[in-house]
């Protein structure tokens, strides 16, 4: 297959490259004795409402914790947890994990209802038995449906057979919130979007990176300010609600807000943290 590659290009031992195949090797060995071991951390970062400044939910961020490489973040291993399967279990821990934490979060500050928010992984959620697993999480911690909403891509919306996923109207009838991440960055539509049961669309970074620091904008014309403009009038026309991420800046914030944005997300409200800083951040109150 190496002439498939191209006319004139040859396969080169390339050291560079085959070291990176054996991190990567060793590391995807690595994953299943990680799990059982509990090696894995979940960080939290705030979602603010631009509006209010308070914090409504929180995104649940896998971390490896490695015994030798130090704190390893989810661009590196979940990638490969999906490839090989793996991404279930550990998938399941997060949700199960994040459910359980939630959950203390309602008993502790039950007037500030947060929200926790999971991503799932397109193999997850293409697995008919996501409803059960979702459903039992649930039982099992006592968290309310409505504090848990779920984060898929466009592309794990469009389930493997090339049609949105049935279970979406499943998980949708627990009364879990479902949310498109990345959105933007996909092929789907809002139009097509509308007829599934979507609460929410997290803007993709890039169009918010578009939005500068000073205010002004990377292309003279605003055009990224325009898109977010559109976007959010779009998906208000839908009853859906728009959260923003990779919000750096205040001044972001601000425009972000101005353009009528629901909520933000991103270093600017806070960096994925530890359980303790956001149960620290609720017990500071309002300020939240
Ligand atoms: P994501 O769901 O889009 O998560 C947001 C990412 O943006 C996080 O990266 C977060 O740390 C990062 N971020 C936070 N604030 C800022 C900011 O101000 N500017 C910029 N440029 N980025 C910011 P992280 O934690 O490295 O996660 C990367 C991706 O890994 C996530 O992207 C998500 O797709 C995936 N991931 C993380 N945890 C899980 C999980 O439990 N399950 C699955 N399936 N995927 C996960
Ligand atoms: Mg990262
Ligand atoms: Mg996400
Ligand atoms: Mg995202």
């Amino acid at each position: 297959w190496a002439k498939a590659a191209g006319r004139g290009r040859y396969a080169v031992y390339d050291p560079e490259r085959s070291a990176r195949d054996m991190a990567r090797a060793a590391l995807v060995a690595g994953l299943p004795a990680a799990l059982e071991r509990g090696e894995f951390v979940l960080h939290y970062q705030p979602i603010v409402s631009l509006l209010e400044g308070r914090m409504l939910a929180v995104e649940a961020l896998v971390r490896w914790d490695h015994p030798e490489l130090g704190l390893i973040g989810p661009d590196r291993f979940i990638g490969l947890a999906e490839e090989t399967g793996l991404i279930v279990g550990l998938g399941e821990w997060v949700l199960r994990t994040a459910c359980r934490d939630a959950e203390r979060w309602w008993r502790e500050f039950p007037e500030a209802r947060l929200v926790v928010s999971v991503n799932l992984a397109a193999r997850q959620a293409d697995d008919p038995a996501i409803v059960d697993t979702v459903a039992d999480a649930l039982a099992t911690t006592g968290l309310p449906a409505e504090l848990l909403q779920l984060e898929l891509t466009e592309s794990a919306v469009m389930g493997s057979a090339g049609e949105p996923l049935r279970s979406l109207h499943r998980l949708a009838a627990l009364g879990v919130r479902l949310a498109v991440d990345d959105f933007g960055t996909g092929y789907s539509n809002l139009a097509y979007l509308r007829r599934l049961p979507i609460h929410c669309l997290k803007l993709a970074g890039p169009f918010v990176e578009g939005i500068r620091a000073d205010g002004t904008d990377v292309v003279a014309d605003h055009r990224d300010e325009r898109i977010v403009d559109a976007l959010v009038r779009l998906a208000h026309a839908l009853e859906l609600w728009v959260t923003a991420e990779a919000v750096e800046t205040g001044v972001q914030a601000e425009r972000l807000r101005a353009l009528r944005c629901d909520t933000g997300q991103g270093r600017y409200f806070g960096a994925p943290a530890p359980a303790e800083a956001i149960t620290a951040r609720l017990r500071g109150g309002s300020a939240g």
